[in-house]
């Protein structure tokens, strides 16, 4: 077979658009070029798409929010704050570029499974919410208004919903699901607990399912909050809310 100098000069431009996509979104290991920068750089081009996609997926129109960014120095660590008028980002350098959602299963084995569009998607519907909260105001359930009480069991369906935004947009939680599952009241309140049980979107799930985003964050906080009880038994919890 004879090869035409074309042929070369293709798979030539072919390698190396395929060491510049390698080298943009480090398919082999943690994103390590300028992290901080880069990836709240990366996360200010795509949020108009995520917002968009966020909005489509959920039937509704976003609040408009403005959007931080921290990051904590020299440190991969997974905490992130809000409050109820803006949302915080981390730009920690221990994410992978690429979007869990839009890559195959080969790639996903590589994949440092907390992305900047997973946490984005989170920290968005964590302005839902906020912007839900606000628009209450009386109606909201006494056990939701003083955060300074707030315990494991407000957390568990703040988180819940965050991160219930998350998996439905096909993005990876923030724990394994079988580990947000405590197995006794004791198992709750045990140390780390309530970091882990905090990011459990199935107990929320089936209200979100059936009533959408916006009506189920509505029911969730105009009715007394979950029981330790209904903790273990999500769907108690789901069945008082929709009845
Ligand atoms: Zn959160």
């Amino acid at each position: 077979m004879v090869r035409r100098p074309i042929t070369y000069i293709i798979a030539f431009l072919l390698g190396i658009g395929m060491i510049k996509q390698m080298s943009e979104y480090n398919l082999i290991g943690k994103y390590k070029l300028n992290p901080p920068t880069d990836i709240r750089k990366f996360i200010e081009l795509n949020q108009d798409k995520w917002d968009e996609e966020i909005e489509n997926k959920f039937s509704i129109v976003l609040p408009d929010t403005k959007i931080g960014f921290t990051s904590i120095d020299g440190s991969t660590s997974m905490l992130y704050f809000h409050d109820k008028d803006s949302i915080a980002v981390d730009t920690t350098a221990s994410y992978n570029l690429l979007s869990y959602s839009e890559v195959g299963p080969l790639t996903r084995a590589f994949l440092h499974k907390e992305t900047p569009k997973g946490h984005y998607i989170h920290e968005r519907t964590h302005s839902i919410y906020n912007s839900i909260f606000k628009n209450l105001g009386s109606d909201i359930d006494s056990s939701f208004i003083k955060e300074e009480m707030w315990g494991i069991r407000q957390y568990m369906l703040i988180e819940g919903i965050a991160e219930y935004g998350r998996i439905m947009k096909g993005e990876y939680n923030f724990f394994p699901l079988e580990m947000c599952k405590p197995k006794s009241i004791d198992d709750l309140y045990a140390n780390g607990g309530r970091k882990i049980y905090s990011y459990s979107p199935h107990v929320v799930r089936k209200i979100l399912d059936r009533l959408g985003m916006e009506k189920g964050i509505e029911e969730i906080l105009t009715n007394p909050v979950i029981t330790e009880n209904e903790i273990l038994n999500p769907e108690i919890y789901a069945d008082r809310i929709l009845n």
